[in-house]
C-alpha cells in the first residue's frame, strides 16, 4: 500500500506536518528533514560532540569513528563494488565538491593540448569550475551537445586521446530528465566522469558500478540532511589532494553525522519507492499542465508517451505560462501556499533564456498537493 507508507513517511517530517495549509514544492533547492535526521544531530551534540583527532579522549576518537562509519555508509549507500580502493570527502556541498575535483584533482593534470567536455545547458555549479581550471592550464573545453529532448546526444560527441575529464550530471535540476549518463560512458572507455548527483542523490538509488563513474558529487540538503554537507566519492584512489583522507581542518561533524543518518533514513524507507513516488506525481502534474494551454513544459515534448514521461521525469517539472511572468506566477501560487521556485535556476550559458516555474516534489508531497497545484494553475489557463 503505497499511499500508507507515504503517509508515514509524510508525518516524519515536522516542517511538513506544522503546515498543513502549504505544500512545499521546492524541494530540488532544499529537502525538508525527517525528525530522525533531526534527532541523530542533536543526540550527538548532547552526548558524543567533540571535534575529530586521533588518540587523545574517547569523546574524540568515537567521532572519528562515527566520520570513518559515514564514508563506509556512502560507499554501502552508492554500491561501491571496490569501498577499499575508493575515498570519500566530506564538503559543503556539490559546489564545493565539483570545484574541488576540478581545481584540485584535474587541474595538477591538465598538459598543454588536453581537452575537457563540459555540459552547458546544466546547472552552473558544473560548467564554471571546468572553465576555470581549464582557462588556468591554457587547455580547451568542448561543449556536451544535447538533443531535442535535452539529454546528451552521445552521437555527436566524440573523444579524443586527449580528452581529459568529462562533467555530467546525473538527473537535471530543470527538466527532471535522467541524463543516460551510460551512452556516454560507452563512447569514452577510460576517459573520468565526474558525476554531478546534486538531484539524483536521495531520489533515485545510484549504483557507481552500474553507472561506471570515477567521481558522484552531491548536496547532503537535498537529501535530508543538514545544510553544508556533502561529498565527493572517487574511485581508484582519485580523490582531490586538498583535505586528504587525514584531517586537515575540523571536519562538519553534526552535519556528517547528518548524512548518515539521512542515507539510513533514505534506505529504510526505500530508495525505489521514493523514486518511483516522486516520477508518478511529475507525470500527474505533468499530465495535467498539457492539459492546459497557456502552459508549456520545458523538456517535454507532448508527443511523449506516458511511458517514456515516467522515466524521464524524477519529480520536477518546469514550466511557463504564456503570458504571466514566472516570477509573477511564483507570487501567485506563494499566495495560495503552494512554495515553488521561480527563476532561471542557475543553468549555464546553452540553458534556458528566459525565467520558468520549477516545481519540484520529494516523498513528503502528495497527489493532493499536485492537484491543488494544478486547481490553481487552472485559474490562470486563458
Ligand atoms: N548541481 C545541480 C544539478 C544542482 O541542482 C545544484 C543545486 N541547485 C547544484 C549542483 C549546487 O548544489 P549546492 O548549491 O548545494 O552546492
Amino acid at each position: 500500500d503505497l499511499a500508507g507508507w507515504q503517509r508515514g513517511l509524510r508525518a516524519q517530517f515536522p516542517m511538513i506536518a506544522a503546515n498543513p495549509d502549504v505544500a512545499y514544492l521546492d524541494s530540488a533547492a532544499t529537502s525538508q528533514k525527517p525528525q530522525a535526521v533531526l534527532d541523530a544531530v542533536i543526540t550527538y551534540l548532547t552526548t558524543g560532540n567533540a571535534n575529530a583527532a586521533r588518540g587523545t579522549y574517547p569523546w574524540a576518537n568515537r567521532t572519528t569513528a562515527r566520520i570513518e562509519q559515514a564514508r563506509d555508509r556512502l560507499r554501502r549507500f552508492l554500491g561501491d563494488p571496490a569501498p577499499a580502493e575508493s575515498t570519500v570527502q566530506f564538503v559543503s556541498g556539490a559546489t564545493e565538491g565539483l570545484r574541488a575535483v576540478a581545481r584540485d584533482w584535474l587541474l595538477p593534470q591538465l598538459r598543454d593540448g588536453d581537452e575537457i567536455l563540459v555540459p552547458f545547458a546544466d546547472h552552473n555549479a558544473n560548467s564554471m569550475p571546468w572553465v576555470e581550471a581549464a582557462t588556468m592550464a591554457g587547455i580547451s573545453v568542448r561543449a556536451i551537445p544535447y538533443d531535442a529532448a535535452h539529454d546528451y546526444d552521445h552521437r555527436r560527441l566524440t573523444v579524443s586521446p586527449r580528452t581529459r575529464m568529462i562533467a555530467a550530471t546525473h538527473v537535471h535540476h530543470v527538466y527532471g530528465s535522467d541524463m543516460n549518463v551510460h551512452r556516454l560512458r560507452a563512447i569514452a572507455p577510460g576517459v573520468p566522469i565526474c558525476l554531478d548527483a546534486a538531484q539524483s542523490f536521495g531520489h533515485i538509488p545510484i549504483s557507481v558500478a552500474e553507472l561506471d563513474v570515477d567521481f558522484v558529487v552531491f548536496s547532503g540538503h537535498k537529501a535530508m540532511a543538514l545544510p553544508g554537507t556533502g561529498a565527493i566519492w572517487a574511485r581508484n584512489r582519485r580523490g582531490p589532494a586538498y583535505r586528504p583522507a587525514g584531517w586537515i581542518g575540523s571536519p562538519n561533524t553534526s552535519g556528517i553525522i547528518s548524512l548518515a543518518a539521512a542515507m539510513d533514513w533514505l534506505d529504510a524507507a526505500g530508495l525505489d519507492r521514493i523514486a518511483r513516488w516522486n516520477q508518478a506525481l511529475g507525470v500527474r502534474l505533468t499530465e495535467g499542465l498539457s492539459k492546459m494551454p497557456a502552459y508549456e513544459v520545458l523538456g517535454c515534448q507532448r508527443s511523449l508517451t506516458a511511458d517514456s514521461m515516467v522515466q524521464q521525469r524524477h519529480g520536477i517539472v518546469t514550466f511557463r505560462h504564456h503570458s504571466i511572468g514566472s516570477n509573477d506566477l511564483g507570487f501567485i501560487l506563494a499566495s495560495d501556499g503552494l512554495l515553488v521556485r521561480a527563476d532561471d535556476h542557475c543553468q549555464g550559458a546553452q540553458g534556458e533564456k528566459t525565467a520558468s516555474v520549477r516545481v519540484s516534489l520529494h516523498v513528503y508531497n502528495t497527489p493532493e498537493e499536485v492537484d491543488r497545484l494544478l486547481e490553481a494553475l487552472s485559474r490562470l489557463d486563458h
